[in-house]
């Protein structure tokens, strides 16, 4: 019997709740690690973007001179995982951005920055999520919201209560996801586990070549 070999998933660490992430993968039994250069980036079957703040994020890959070469392994079809921050990290089109504001793309969606408003910053749903059996518990932490999808765009989940009821919040385009939400808090790594299986299955179609 052959052994899948076990794929490196990337964190990218230059701003945000990069901690967290690592922990979620190892106890999923990838090889987790922290990315701040171009070469640690080139070793990666999949990288997750955190929570954090995207301005700050994407300045500070710009003066990391990563924000090319991610734009670039995401042509070439690299996995990302984005969350919150990341999110917006991998948006097409930013609405309420700063000036300026870059993202890596590479998802054809426009996000809307902190789009739940001052009062409720902060805030926990129960979701319906594509793929999973029994409800996700998310944590929303001054998060944007999907404003519009391409075609090629699945949504995986929406608000389900309450006034922003219905907005999207979970979406994946082929290698790409991206959740509103903070996966990485709460113990329930079953989104994570998600992601894992969309590197591992590039990874055996890879060597299968
Ligand atoms: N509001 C932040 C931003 O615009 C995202 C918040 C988060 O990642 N928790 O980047």
């Amino acid at each position: 019997m052959v052994t899948a070999p076990v794929p490196t998933i990337g964190v990218l660490a230059v701003q945000g709740d990069v901690r967290e992430h690592l922990r979620v993968l190892s106890d999923l039994g990838v090889r987790a690690t922290t990315v701040r250069r171009t070469t640690e980036l080139d070793a990666c079957d999949g990288l997750v973007v955190p929570g954090g703040e995207s301005t700050t994020m994407a300045k500070l890959a710009r003066t990391f001179d990563l924000l090319d070469p991610l734009r670039q392994r995401v042509k070439e079809g690299l996995p990302v995982f984005g969350t919150c921050a990341g999110m917006i990290m991998l948006a097409e089109r930013v609405e309420d951005g700063v000036v300026g504001q870059e993202t890596i793309g590479g998802l054809d969606i426009t996000v809307r920055r902190n789009a739940f408003g001052r009062q409720v910053d902060s805030f926990e749903d129960d979701l319906d999520f594509a793929g999973l059996e029994d409800p996700v518990h998310a944590v929303f932490i001054r998060a944007p919201w999907v404003e519009s999808v391409g075609d090629r765009v699945e949504v995986l989940a929406r608000v389900g209560h309450g006034e922003a009821a219905g907005r999207i919040v979970a979406v994946r385009q082929g290698p790409l996801m991206a959740t509103s939400f903070h996966p990485e808090v709460g113990g329930d790594p079953r989104v994570h586990r998600l992601f894992v299986d969309v590197v591992e299955d590039l990874d055996r179609v890879d060597h299968r070549e």
